[in-house]
């Protein structure tokens, strides 16, 4: 078995998988959400919520064979997943500063974890590793190189692990080798990122130094000229801190709607809310942009495929984000995209130049797979 742990601030989130010798697959045999860590009426620490919960997660279990978790910012150091080691540990705490709020529960995860079960290997999987590929001007800032070299500052890319497991799920579902297909991600979840992969390989992400950049998100702003942070500072009064909760925490779709649920946002703008309305169509017109320009860096697109909560589940979204998108040879089948369907699918027309797809993700299965591939390259 391996056991996968995605731990947030407030939250852990585990999944279980059985390994048979000769089974290639990875079957799913449980899984949860712990939540409320630290709140009151919750687990008090990480510790101690996996402590409580450890007969669920089977961490005792004999035949438990790796753990893999998910660490959010692996900066430029780690480019793949990664055996945790005493050392591994002390060079993600050194990235702390790039992503606080998500390395910190990461850690307390992979320390709980390592000290209940220190015979298990242990593998970090980073969400920024897959878009180590992506060429200097891409993620390059135009700011003086000596000062972005001193602070690390350059594109990272996040969400890596769900725009890796989909984009070669798209290739598998128009049955072709991953190296020949160019596709478009778009991860829309709470969270949300474009990513251009090219054969396989990341070469440009919406998401930069940190999660804030490009896609307008449930409650993060993504993009807008850096000049309105000077501005709300300068002619707002607003001191740092209240600009990052403006940006991060009181942006997107929260803070043109009110509400940060897709679902409601869709629901107010079918009631003829206007601010709801306009937050629809800001949100879809930012994810055409991307698409556009993602277009132009691959220079030849075969797919553009959705996924994560918003991509798998709003077909407006995915109607309204890809409108007038011909010119590209993109077009979305109305029935297709209305379809009730579960499963990985084509919602454009039969023959038309650029598949678009649906294909739900799941990162835990992928953080699983690349936990089995690390322990059996140690083994
Ligand atoms: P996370 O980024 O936290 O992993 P998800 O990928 O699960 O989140 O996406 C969560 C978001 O998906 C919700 O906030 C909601 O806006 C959206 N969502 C879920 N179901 C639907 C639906 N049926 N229609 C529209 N949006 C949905």
């Amino acid at each position: 078995m391996i056991l996968v742990l995605n731990s947030g601030s407030a939250t852990i989130k585990y999944r279980l998988f059985s390994t048979g010798p000769a089974a290639p697959d990875l079957d799913p045999i449980t899984g949860g959400l712990i939540e409320h860590i630290g709140e009151s009426g919750g687990p008090a620490s990480h510790a101690d919520a996996l402590r409580d919960m450890a007969g669920a997660l089977r961490l005792d279990a004999p035949d438990l064979v790796a753990v893999g978790h998910r660490v959010v910012h692996g900066g430029s150091r780690f480019v793949a997943p990664t055996l945790i080691t005493p050392e591994v540990v002390s060079a993600i705490e050194e990235l702390t500063p790039l992503a606080p709020l998500h390395n910190k529960p990461n850690l307390a995860g992979i320390s709980v974890a390592r000290s209940l079960r220190p015979d298990v290997p242990q593998v970090a999987v980073f969400d920024t590793a897959f878009h180590a590929t992506l060429p200097p001007a891409a993620y390059t800032y135009a700011i003086p190189t000596e000062l972005a070299r001193q602070l690390s500052i350059r594109r990272y890319g996040f969400h890596g692990t769900s725009h890796a497991y989909v984009s070669r799920q798209t290739a598998a579902l128009l049955g072709r080798p991953l190296q020949t297909v160019n596709t478009i991600v778009l991860h829309l979840g709470n969270g949300a990122s474009a990513c251009a992969v090219q054969g396989g390989r990341s070469v440009e992400t919406s998401m930069g130094l940190t999660p804030l950049e490009g896609l307008v998100m449930g409650t993060r702003s993504g993009d807008l000229d850096p000049a309105v942070i000077v501005a709300l500072h300068r002619e707002g009064g607003l001191a740092l801190d209240d600009i990052d909760a403006v940006l991060n925490r009181r942006g997107g779709l929260l803070g043109l709607a009110g509400n940060n649920d897709v679902r409601a946002v869709l629901a107010a703008r079918e009631r003829g809310d206007a601010a709801a309305g306009l937050a629809f169509d800001v949100y879809c017109h930012r994810i055409r942009k991307y698409v556009g320009a993602y277009a132009a860096v691959l220079g030849r697109l075969d797919a553009v495929t959705f996924t994560a909560g918003v991509g798998e589940n709003a077909a407006a979204v995915r109607a309204g984000a890809l409108a007038g998108l011909d010119l590209l040879g993109i077009a979305v089948d109305p029935a297709r995209n209305a379809a009730a369907d579960r499963s990985p699918r084509i919602i454009s027309p039969d023959g038309a130049p650029v598949a678009v797809c649906v294909i739900p993700t799941d990162e835990e299965l992928e953080i699983a797979t690349q936990t089995r591939a690390v322990t059996a390259q140690h083994a």
